[in-house]
């Protein structure tokens, strides 16, 4: 099992009330939708984090850091 992880959470990710972890059998499934997933928090959340991807083991985390 390959999950997503949001790993720190911040207000705009509570008001979008998004789900903090998913699960995928497949592990290019995970990688994709962690992607995507970075991706669309970028363009669609507040500018003032930055997201990324981090895989460790078998998860993939979304990680955030404040933009400069
Ligand atoms: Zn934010």
């Amino acid at each position: 099992m390959y999950k997503v992880i949001i790993e720190r959470e911040c207000g705009c990710i509570r008001r979008e009330n998004m789900a903090m972890e998913s699960s995928f059998t497949d592990k290019d499934d995970a990688l994709i939708e962690a992607s995507e997933l970075a991706r669309k928090m970028n363009d669609d959340l507040c500018g003032k984090h930055q997201f990324g991807v981090r895989q460790e083991g078998e998860d993939f985390l979304i990680t955030m850091q404040m933009r400069g």
